[in-house]
Order: structure tokens, then sequence, then C-alpha cells
């Protein structure tokens, strides 16, 4: 089986997904990128995270061509391929896509991440922007979301979700765990009606801190807490 632990990760990564409250049903997908193969490990199209086992992980071409697998791949594999054909030199290996509620509700507010906390700096940002909509499964949401996202490593879609990518699966998911808490504080101060946001000069001090903080990981894997 081509990408053999690529598939095994995507497949338990999916089922977290879920019971991380992350997504529901078979919203959402998880792809990890094999740059000297030239090939994705991609979430099938419509299969429920419960019923994904590693052999139902579609391997295709960036051009969505199969190349090992039975399954669909998921309709966002164009979303995916976008960014492993742009991203490359900021570390884009592994991609995680939510629905995931709070970054949805600030997506169809056309409302930003903002640095109401911290630790947005995961994301090498100050501010996660949100994409114009557009159809989901469309080229033209692809180039939207690679477009907007710019020098981070997360972009809003307006009225769908989120996308967040780093060099390991581990790393995206984590992200992808922030994001989702950050909406709900964003979320949180805005429904209070106050909201202290930190400065970029702010942040940067903190993604300045990050480069020295916590334990060197074992493997790429492991994510520091901060
Ligand atoms: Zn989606």
């Amino acid at each position: 089986m081509l990408m053999e632990k690529e598939r095994e990760l995507i497949a338990e990564y999916g089922r977290k997904m879920s019971t991380d409250g992350l997504s529901r049903g078979t919203a959402g997908n998880i792809s990890i990128y094999d740059p000297a193969l030239g090939y994705m490990a991609i979430s099938p199209s419509g299969l429920g995270y419960f019923d994904t086992e590693p052999a139902d992980v579609v391997v295709c071409t960036l051009d969505g061509k199969v190349v090992d697998g039975t399954r669909k791949p998921s309709s966002e594999y164009g979303l995916h391929a976008g960014f492993y054909k742009t991203k490359a030199d900021q570390g884009c290996l592994s991609i995680v896509h939510t629905h995931s509620d709070y970054a949805t509700t600030l997506a169809c507010m056309g409302e930003p991440i903002r640095a109401v906390h911290y630790v947005i700096a995961t994301l090498g940002l100050h501010e996660i922007p949100v994409a114009p909509y557009t159809t989901f499964g469309t080229p033209e949401l692809a180039r939207l979301a690679v477009e907007t996202c710019k020098e981070g490593r997360a972009v809003l879609l307006a009225n769908h979700g989120v996308v967040t990518f780093a060099p390991t699966l581990a790393k995206a998911y984590s992200q992808a765990g922030n994001i989702e808490s950050l909406a709900k504080t964003q979320w949180q101060c805005m429904a209070a009606g106050r909201m202290n946001v930190l400065s970029k000069e702010q942040i940067d001090d903190v993604l300045e801190r990050f480069k020295t903080y916590g334990q060197k990981p074992a493997s790429g894997g492991q994510q520091n807490s901060y």
C-alpha cells in the first residue's frame, strides 16, 4: 500500500477530529504530501471518519489522479493541492481543513480571527484572514484561499470553514485546535462587547520567544505546549 504510514495517520486523526468536536459527519478533510513521490494521501470523499480505514484513504497526484486507493478523493483535493503547489517554502506538508463551530461562525461573519490571545502566534501571524466566498470544491476556492493566506499558516473560508497547514499532521492538527479555541475566545469577547487585541509588535515578540521555548521534540510530530 502506497504511503501506508500517512494513510494510517489520516484515518487516526480523522477519528480524533470527530471525537474532539472539530468535525461532524463527513465535514472537513485531512491530507499529507510527499514531495519526493509528488503524491498526497487525502481522506476519501463522503465517508464518515469512523468508517475510514487506512485503505480507504486515497493517494493521488496534485492534479487529482488517483494512483492508489479505491475511493474518490475528498472533493477538496484541489484546495489541498493548491497549498502544496504554492506553500512548500512555508513548510506545507500536511493540511487540516475543518468546519469547526466557532471558526466557521467568524468566517460566516466575514470576521478575521484577531490577536485576542497570544497563541495566534502558533499560526505564524497576528491575524487569520478570511478568503472570499465561492463554491466548495472549485479551483476558484483553492486560488482565493492560497492568495488570502499569504505568509501565515491558516486562512478562514467565508461561509465555509478553515484551512491550516504545517510540516507534520500532528502540528497541523494542533493548529486546527488552537484556531477553534481562539475563535471561541474572540466570539465570547465580541458577545460581551469588549475585546483587547494584541498589536503586531506584541505578536512578533511572542514569535521571537517561541523560537527558544519548550523541549526539543524527539520526533517532528511532537508539539510544544505554550
Ligand atoms: Zn469544507
